[in-house]
């Protein structure tokens, strides 16, 4: 799939500048953004539920939004699970079946073995026949997402399918939802505003701010190389502090170290993880002073006076040296700097 300089305005508000992006066939992607950059809008540009201002979309060869919705063949999940509440688990199931055009519309026996197909593929066997007010949440979404397939469909389109759920049935689902994805083969645009879980699902990510697309890669490219700070800071916990770069030498409160590749000469802004630290009493690094400790097992916090900020870093309890003590003054040294221009 490509998607060639697509915007959308609403009413003169700008939800869509310019985006282009390219899906490699049956690959998973994930749009990821803050609240308002856009996501929604380019899934229901493809969906057909929205027309854009201008650009374009190609699918198989085809010019992709000539297509009247229905010959699109696209499977949608939403956030709230929209079952028919008055038709049992199989009939919402074979729903978009009996909603196929005349020409392509299985038979009874066919409907039914394809339903029992998706079942099982959604792992719901035996649910067939209760009704949406007797599933969780959890199950609801998978009968949504059976329905969503059960059309075969050429493209799958999931907004936020798991955000009214909770956090362990969520993490439980994306794992599955990711079986489901591999084993039935569609091209699949997942929307969601939580970064753990695009990096963790997607082949690659898409990640929109205010209507533009930063930056597209596999979620190890875009961890590992954030094109910006912004895309930095959203994909993960932050710690920011201004330093000036001078003949290749990163100097950073008092803290002289080698620039990063490629870092822009002049005042700049270090970004670095809280986990990707080192500790020593002395040398070379920040220097911190040890505020407070907290362990999670082996998972030691340190909340740390560190330029004139309260950071929290992250240490393995295990590796710690043994002086990392509330008051101690200790040396922080970021293990990958990354600089952006200040
Ligand atoms: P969220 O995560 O909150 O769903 P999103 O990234 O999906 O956000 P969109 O829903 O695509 O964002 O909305 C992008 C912007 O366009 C928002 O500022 C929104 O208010 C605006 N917008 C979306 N649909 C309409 C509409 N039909 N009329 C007016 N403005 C709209």
């Amino acid at each position: 799939m490509e998607i060639h300089g697509i915007s959308k305005t609403f009413s003169r508000f700008p939800a869509l500048k310019n985006v282009s992006l390219q899906a490699r066939d049956k690959e998973f992607l994930a749009l990821l953004g803050p609240s308002g950059s856009g996501k929604t809008t380019l899934l229901r540009v493809l969906a057909g539920l929205e027309q854009p201002d201008s650009g374009e979309v190609r699918f198989g060869g085809e010019d992709f939004l000539a297509l009247p919705v229905r010959r699109r063949r696209v499977g949608m999940v939403f956030q709230h699970y929209a079952l028919f509440r008055h038709m049992t688990v199989g009939q919402n199931i074979a729903f978009g079946l009996s909603v196929r055009p005349r020409a392509e519309r299985p038979s009874k026996d066919e409907v039914r073995a394809r339903v029992a197909d998706l079942l099982s593929l959604v792992q719901l066997e035996g649910l067939e026949k209760r009704f949406p007010a007797q599933l969780s949440g959890g199950q609801r979404q998978r009968v949504a997402l059976a329905r969503a397939l059960a059309i075969e469909p050429r493209m799958l389109l999931l907004d936020e399918p798991f955000g009214a759920l909770d956090a362990q049935v969520r993490r439980e689902l994306r794992r599955w939802l990711r079986e489901v994805h591999d084993r039935a083969g569609v091209t699949t645009v997942f929307v969601t505003h939580d970064q753990e879980e695009a990096l963790d699902l997607a082949d690659r990510v898409a990640i929109l701010k205010d209507g533009e697309l930063k930056q597209l890669g596999t979620p190890n490219e875009v961890y590992e190389n954030p094109a910006d700070p912004f895309v930095f800071d959203f994909l993960g916990a932050t710690v920011r502090l201004p330093g000036v770069v001078e003949a290749g030498r990163l100097q950073v409160d008092g803290w002289e170290t080698a620039a990063p590749a490629g870092a822009p000469a002049g005042k700049v802004e270090l970004f670095f993880r809280p986990d990707e630290v080192a500790f020593s009493d002395k040398g070379p690094g920040l220097a911190a002073e040890v505020r407070a400790l907290s362990a999670r097992g082996p998972d030691v916090r340190i909340e740390c006076a560190l330029n004139g900020q309260i950071v929290e870093l992250h240490a393995h309890g295990p590796t710690m040296p043994a002086g990392l003590l509330p008051g101690a003054a200790v040396r922080v040294t970021p293990l990958r700097p990354r600089v952006y221009a200040a």
